[in-house]
């Protein structure tokens, strides 16, 4: 399989060409040169596998040039009962006939990102090792990915990790999960400013070319390739225990912010998994909403995106979303680039035409917002009702869901956050604490390890220099 971009870069590709690079290199993303159509024998087939050989025969499908005994183990070692908490690692919890959570964030950092980060903790230490590379991982985090970052990063070989966040604006709770990391390759940094500030040293320090490549520094946003992949595997995992056959279809709900966990959603009903409507929920920074009602895409400016009770969906714009866009104009790399790049990158907006408009439906999607006030609605009538305590964007899925529930169609909203991690709002709504799992009882209370710094680029690099190792 190779790997194409969406703004034209034709050059073939493999798999680990692009593991361990960001954007390519006409600023377009990453996709394989088509997706692999799955028949109705090997569905059928994969439908008794465990979550880590089907793990394994999705990723083979994408991966060539790492020999399958050696992705078998690295799956293997990923997706254990022991990090995600269950043997079907991303169990279905029923909420009511034909409407089920699937439980995606009972990994170390209780978030979603965890499913795809630790994967790529050990395809990165892999790959390092057999190009003889090190790497130093730079990024900005106001709580989620950070932490989801580090905690798949920590004690690899060949990796550090440069972590910048707000000193003082994360919550004790993120803060204790970071900073409690004892890991030599880990290094917090609290920058004395806000998250913007964080943000801009990162693009500061990449933007030094020289120094770039000096210190081997790279990235793991959610542009990644093999990010996007690791999330296919659980769409099909959560099909097979919807279903009884593969004649069925499902629903999918997915909280939405950077279109990286719905993108492969795409990506798996494009392979052929029987996935009727993939239902976009946004909270109050509704960008990715209204271009599925009006076919508009409009970016917005740091004064228009609203900090909300669901952090982890406050996008301005959606970093994957050039990737549905691209197969929605039928892979035209040329229309794709100029919608995206004379388009939003000069005017910040574009509009489909009407006929690409309507293609949209063609490729399921339909989509919804919510408020604060429905996650708490939400967040309340799932407690009383079902006896289930869902956190903030999971809120914003199942709001969404369940405008676009089907008689007949399972619908199945994806869990991206247990409510330990926002404990203000489940309050706020139900009254009590949520529940905490039980290996992060105290961890308020131990030792901190974090470095605070100026907002300077130049201390950043200079304690990057220092830390980086050879
Ligand atoms: C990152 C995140 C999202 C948004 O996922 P995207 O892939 O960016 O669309 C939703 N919920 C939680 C809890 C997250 O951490």
């Amino acid at each position: 399989m190779k790997y194409l971009s969406t703004r034209g870069d034709a050059t073939p590709r493999g798999f680990s060409e692009i593991l361990l690079e960001g954007l390519a290199p006409d600023g377009g993303l990453y996709l394989p040169t088509r997706y692999p159509k799955i028949d109705a024998a090997t569905l059928a087939r994969w439908r008794s596998l465990k979550y880590h050989e089907l793990a394994f025969e999705i990723l083979s499908l994408y991966i060539d040039d790492i020999p399958a005994d050696d992705l078998r183990r690295l799956v293997t070692d990923t997706y254990t009962p022991a990090v995600f908490g269950t043997d079907l690692i991303t169990p279905l919890k029923p909420l009511e006939p034909g409407l089920s959570l699937q439980a995606l964030s009972n990994g170390p950092t209780l978030a979603f990102k965890d499913m795809a980060m630790q994967l790529l903790g050990q395809l990165f230490e892999y790959e390092l090792a057999r190009r003889g590379r090190r790497l130093n991982i730079l990024g900005a985090t106001s709580g989620d990915t950070g932490s989801a970052a580090e905690y798949a990063m920590r004690g690899k070989k060949g990796v550090n990790v440069f972590m910048l966040s707000p000193h003082g604006r994360m919550s004790p709770f993120q803060q204790a999960q970071m900073f409690s990391l004892q890991d030599a390759n880990i290094h917090n940094i609290a920058i004395e400013g806000v998250f913007d500030d964080c943000q801009d040293i990162v693009k500061a320090v990449s933007n030094d070319l020289a120094f770039k490549r000096e210190h081997h520094i790279g990235t793991v946003n959610s542009i990644n390739w093999a990010r996007l992949l690791a999330q296919v595997v659980y769409y099909f995992a959560g099909y097979f225990q919807a279903t009884r056959s593969n004649d069925e279809m499902v629903s999918f709900a997915v909280p939405s912010g950077n279109f990286g966990n719905i993108c492969a959603g795409h990506v798996a009903r494009m392979m052929g998994l029987p996935i009727r409507r993939l239902v976009l929920a946004t909270n109050e920074n509704n960008v990715l909403d209204e271009f599925f009602r009006t076919g508009t895409y409009r970016v917005r400016g740091s004064a228009e995106t609203h900090e909300t009770s669901s952090p982890s969906m406050d996008i301005s714009k959606a970093s994957n979303f050039e990737r549905f866009v691209f197969d929605l104009l039928g892979r035209d790399a040329q229309r794709t680039r100029s919608l995206f790049k004379d388009e939003v990158e000069q005017r910040g907006a574009f509009t489909t035409s009407a006929d690409e408009f309507t293609r949209i439906a063609g490729f399921g999607f339909v989509s919804g917002s919510s408020t604060h006030a429905d996650r708490l609605a939400t967040i309340r009538d799932t407690w009383q009702r079902c006896g289930t305590m869902i956190d903030t964007h999971t809120a914003d899925g199942l709001k969404v869901a369940r405008e676009h529930v089907e008689p007949g169609i399972p619908m199945i909203v994806l869990e991206t956050a247990l409510p330990a991690k926002f404990a203000e709002t489940i309050v706020e709504a139900i009254g009590r604490e949520p529940d905490r799992p039980a290996a992060l009882h105290g961890i308020e209370a131990l030792p901190k390890r974090f470095k605070v710094m100026p907002v300077s680029a130049e201390a950043v690099k200079a304690y990057i220099h220092q830390n980086a190792g050879p």
